[in-house]
């Protein structure tokens, strides 16, 4: 079966548990928790800069990093890369001890102690040779409010909301089912009951 990037090249989904047969996302209830985790966080992080550049330039100079195109490690977890920071973070990964931190809760920050420390990977480490070249050429996540919508369609007696940073969904009743919950609220309330006496 295929397998795909969205939005930034490392993450890597089953094509068929994304998309249907017309290309279209899928519904995100109908997707894995963990598809659905990423591809929401894919609408997060995208557009967000390297945090190798990050961590040069800083916030003052945010400007001066370039966009990330990778992505490793597990959401919220993430190390965002572009493609000149990538050699030092597989570098950090495979001979700097990095591949113990895999899956752990210190991944991102080990990952940006070291490289924070000044660590680099030597002149000429080679990363991967990628067969998906082009970042450009990758679909774009859906955008957040079309994500909300898509998860609401169909759906009119609760709201489910989507955390955009982390996937989770809510529930959220909407205006009409609060009312309706007052009005039997209050009904129960002010009822009166035949007695026995
Ligand atoms: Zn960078």
């Amino acid at each position: 079966m295929a397998k795909v990037s969205i939005g930034l090249r490392g993450w890597r989904f089953e094509e068929s548990e994304l998309f249907d047969e017309a290309g279209e996302f899928r519904p995100l209830d109908t997707m894995s928790d963990s598809a659905r985790t990423r591809l929401v966080r894919l609408t997060y992080l995208q557009a967000k800069p390297c945090d190798g550049c990050y961590l040069i330039h800083g916030e003052a100079n945010k400007k001066r990093c370039k966009q990330a195109q990778i992505v490793y490690g597990e959401p919220m977890e993430e190390v965002l890369l572009c493609e000149t920071h990538e050699s030092d973070f597989l570098y950090w990964f495979r001979e700097a001890g990095g591949n113990q931190f895999i899956e752990t809760e210190a991944f991102r920050r080990s990952f940006v102690e070291w490289f924070d420390a000044g660590n680099r990977a030597p002149d000429g480490y080679e990363g991967l040779t990628h067969v998906d070249v082009d970042p450009h050429a990758l679909p774009d996540p859906p955008d957040p409010a079309e994500l909300q919508k898509r998860l609401n369609d169909g759906y009119t007696d609760r709201r489910k909301r989507i955390n955009l940073r982390t996937g989770e969904i809510t529930y959220e009743r909407t205006d009409q089912a609060h009312a309706e919950q007052n009005r039997i609220q209050q009904l129960d309330l002010s009822r009166e009951y035949p007695t026995n006496k």
